[in-house]
């Protein structure tokens, strides 16, 4: 009977460690670099996958979530519904938002407001007059102080915006005549938030994901953990060397690290620098005496909107709205100080 009993207890061992084994999933990286919303976008996935059977390419569906987001909020693109609003703009019958549209829409203004209008999303016909984007591919030489907008060209720009004059009703957007927006300081931020989601939703299906670091240029999103149990760090760049990092973030879960600044889309004309951040106060590139603000928050579309806000606003004031929406901030001068919230000094550590 002991020796039955005995019996037994091994023969369960061996069925309960067969079958660890066999539910023990292997993690797999996947990784990828691509282009998107006119940035390098690097994905480093991992991926509990339980049989060979259920290789889901979860970096190709990101990809596509991408492109899908920028084909639908991208005003260079005539089809986006960004660019229906603002062929809408002036039209009394305004411009159904999609659901997936209403309520990031909705943070955007909230944001638009808390800052006082530093981040305005109206301040598009500002930032096309400057058109930075377009200046940064040109040579030096095909640059002269004649392509800089003049005080009245800006003051005539500066008439059609502010945040204040967007309504929203019914689940639709009214812009005045002349209006338009540009999601340029919030998108990538919003794509990020739809990456989670996706990310998340992955747990019910066949491959699980563990953790995932995806870069869209300046924003970092972080998800779930290594494999090895290690910390996630994301570095920060200097904005004095651009090649080089001032320190690095020791994060752990799902994070988002937004970064604005004035040291890659800029353009030297005479000696001036002339960045692509513009304070809708004045109609000029911001200079508020920080090259860089780096936000830690726990949304997407939030972190992105408050590194342009924070950039425009400088330290005290950027201090304040950090601490208002309860994010980490860490700002770099421009006399080279690097200025941060308790929380943020809490996981930075600095280059060695
Ligand atoms: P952020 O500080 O996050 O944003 C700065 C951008 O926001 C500016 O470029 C301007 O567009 C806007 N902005 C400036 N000042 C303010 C302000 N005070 N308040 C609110 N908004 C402001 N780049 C290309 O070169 N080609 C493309 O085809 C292209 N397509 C894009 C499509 C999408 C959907 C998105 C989101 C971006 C795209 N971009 C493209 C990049 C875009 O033009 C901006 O350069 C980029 O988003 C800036 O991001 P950032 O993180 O550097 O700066
Ligand atoms: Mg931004």
């Amino acid at each position: 009977m002991k020796r039955k009993k005995r019996f037994l207890l091994w023969a369960m061992l061996v069925i309960l460690s067969f079958s660890i084994y066999g539910c023990s999933s292997q993690v797999k990286k996947q990784e990828t670099t691509g282009v998107a919303m006119g940035t390098i976008v690097t994905q480093t996935v991992y991926v509990r996958e339980s049989s060979k059977e259920d290789k889901t390419d979860i970096t190709a569906q990101i990809t596509n979530l991408l492109n899908d987001t920028e084909a639908q909020i991208s005003w260079r693109l005539d089809t986006s519904d960004v660019s229906h609003i603002n062929a809408a703009a002036g039209n009394a019958e305004g411009y159904e938002l999609p659901e997936n549209l209403s309520e990031n829409f909705e943070v955007i203004w909230q944001v638009s407001k808390a800052s006082g209008g530093a981040f305005d999303l109206t301040v598009a016909p500002v930032v096309r007059l400057w058109d930075i984007d377009t200046w940064v591919m040109k040579e030096a030489e095909e640059l002269s102080a004649e392509i800089i907008p003049t005080k009245e060209q800006i003051k005539d720009k500066l008439s059609v915006t502010g945040y204040e004059d967007v309504a929203f009703a019914d689940g639709k957007i009214y812009l005045p005549e002349g209006y338009m927006l540009d999601l340029g300081a919030a998108g990538k931020g919003m794509a990020c938030d739809r990456i989670v989601e996706l990310l998340e939703s992955q747990e019910q299906g066949n491959a699980e994901v563990q953790g995932a670091v995806i870069s869209l240029g300046g924003n970092i999103l972080t998800y779930g953990s290594k494999p090895d149990g290690t910390a996630w760090k994301v570095g920060i760049v200097d904005p004095f060397r651009p090649d080089r990092y001032l320190g690095a973030l020791t994060l752990s879960g799902t994070k988002f690290v937004t970064t604005s600044g004035d040291y890659e889309r800029y353009v030297e004309i005479d000696g001036v620098r002339y960045h692509h951040i513009i304070d809708p106060s004045t109609g000029y590139p911001a200079d508020s005496g920080v090259r860089s603000v780096t936000i830690l928050s726990e949304n997407g579309l939030i972190g992105d909107a408050l590194s342009t806000a924070c950039f425009v606003l400088g330290r005290e004031k950027a201090l304040e709205l950090a601490k208002e929406y309860e994010v980490e901030i860490l700002i770099v001068t421009q006399d080279g100080e690097i200025v941060m919230s308790e929380g943020m000094e809490k996981v930075f550590s600095l280059s060695k």
